[in-house]
């Protein structure tokens, strides 16, 4: 097995990263200050009410680190014209990583074990060579490379610092969603290929493969059947799913090409293709699982299946919106392109779509196991699955490391955050440049 870009490094770098477990206490304190505010002032009513302060005082503290939600609390926040920043600048010092750039407009964060890039005024960064769409492009903040708040929490930490967040997740039971059906056919190729057709084959593909596997596996329809948008999640629901997979073709012009994974998009915040801004869906529950879960497949289907990789991006889509449960929506390549129409035609093709989707779920499973502390199954997996974790980043010579180039933003001195606590910042940022 390759060592995961995180697991190793855990226990090499001190107290505060080495093990997420015994943090528990103090995280919860943090989140006691940070996160429960309302819980925390009622704990206070209850504390003046009574005589038994200590034991009410640890009892609150119980239920705020039950409820309160997998948040990395040594994330340093900044707020300047009512928006939440982060500096790459500390996310370096959290993953140990240097940070250089920019060159060619990409900012890289590298450590020993994760290569970060972000590009300038621009939301498309790279972890670890997948393509991953922020909500918001990176900026500058006093001079300074700044991410927003929430992509730094919902989408790059859970990527880099997966344990952290993976133990409340489960992955024994996947719902598979062939999209379309019936009457909806989908997207329809130069050649008259159905999408309807082909997300059905690969779902049943992926189906065997995660059998075989050892998971439970159900699908949302049995054959080409209509089944309306909202019956789909309600039907992973009825199901117990651990895990929503929807599966799908892309359609757009004829040049387009290329594998892409949704997500549901963070509350208040725009989709990768714009659209409306809406609040908190149930889908929105989550998020950070999401990413994980949207990261892995991604990854592991555009390199399984050799298809270009458009990055984990972010929509409100009914089915993941509604979802019960981690989701994604895998648009496997483009039907109205006419050289990807004709692959899907091959079996191959639609065997490593399958197989990639089910390493990517693979993938996962074993990262929320290594969370949970599991130990491993007694079935192995099949041959083809027992995959390796991604493969870390290679290691990066000190040679490599560039240093930061004339046109970076100068750096102007910041009130030190204390991780936990947000510092308010009085101007606008600086515009990007
Ligand atoms: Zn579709």
């Amino acid at each position: 097995m390759a060592k995961h870009r995180d697991f190793q490094s855990l226990g090499k770098r001190g107290p505060v990263f080495s093990n997420d477990w015994k943090l528990a206490g103090a995280t919860a304190r943090k989140f006691y200050h940070l996160d429960a505010a309302p819980l925390q002032s009622a704990a206070r009513m209850i504390f003046q009410k009574t005589t038994g302060r200590a034991i009410l005082a640890a009892a609150a503290m119980i239920v705020s680190a039950v409820f309160a939600p997998a948040r990395a609390d040594d994330i340093r926040v900044y707020a300047a014209d009512k928006k939440n920043y982060v500096l790459l600048r500390d996310l370096g010092l959290l993953y140990g990583a240097t940070v250089s750039g920019p060159v060619e407009r990409q900012v890289a964060l590298i450590s020993k074990w994760n290569r970060l890039q972000f590009t300038v005024d621009g939301r498309e960064a790279h972890v670890n060579g997948t393509s991953v769409w922020l909500h918001e492009p990176m900026t500058t903040l006093r001079g300074h490379w700044a991410i927003r708040e929430v992509d730094a929490r919902e989408v790059i930490d859970p990527l880099i610092r997966p344990l952290r967040y993976l133990q409340t997740g489960g992955y024994r039971t996947i719902v598979i969603d062939p999209g379309h059906g019936g009457q909806d056919t989908g997207a329809m190729g130069p050649r008259g290929i159905l999408e309807k057709m082909m997300a059905f084959d690969i779902a049943r593909r992926l189906r065997t493969q995660l059998m075989k596997a050892g998971f439970q596996v159900y699908l949302t329809r049995d054959g080409d059947r209509f089944i309306e948008l909202d019956q789909r999640p309600e039907r992973a629901k009825r199901w117990g799913a651990d895990l929503f997979v929807s599966i799908h073709l892309n359609s757009a012009g004829s040049e387009a090409n290329g594998t892409e994974t949704y997500t549901v998009t963070a509350a208040g915040c725009n989709s990768t293709a714009g659209g409306k801004v809406e609040g908190t869906e149930i889908g929105n529950r989550y998020d950070t699982l999401n990413s994980e879960l949207a990261y892995q497949i991604q990854r592991a289907t555009s390199s399984q299946a050799q298809t270009v990789d458009r990055g984990v991006k972010r929509a409100r889509f009914v089915v993941l919106k509604h979802a019960p449960c981690p989701a994604v929506l895998v648009e496997t390549g483009f039907l109205s392109n006419r050289r990807e129409e004709t692959r899907f035609m091959s079996e191959k093709f639609r065997d490593d779509l399958a197989m990639g989707i089910a390493r990517g779920i693979y993938n996962y499973a074993q990262l929320v196991r290594m969370a949970r502390h599991e130990t491993p199954p007694q079935a192995a997996p099949t041959q083809q699955l027992a995959l390796a974790a991604p493969t870390p980043a290679q290691p990066v010579a000190a040679a490599a490391t560039v240093p930061l180039a004339a046109s970076a933003p100068v750096p102007a001195s910041l009130p030190a955050a204390q991780p936990g606590h947000i510092v308010i910042l009085p101007t606008k940022p600086q515009a990007p440049k």
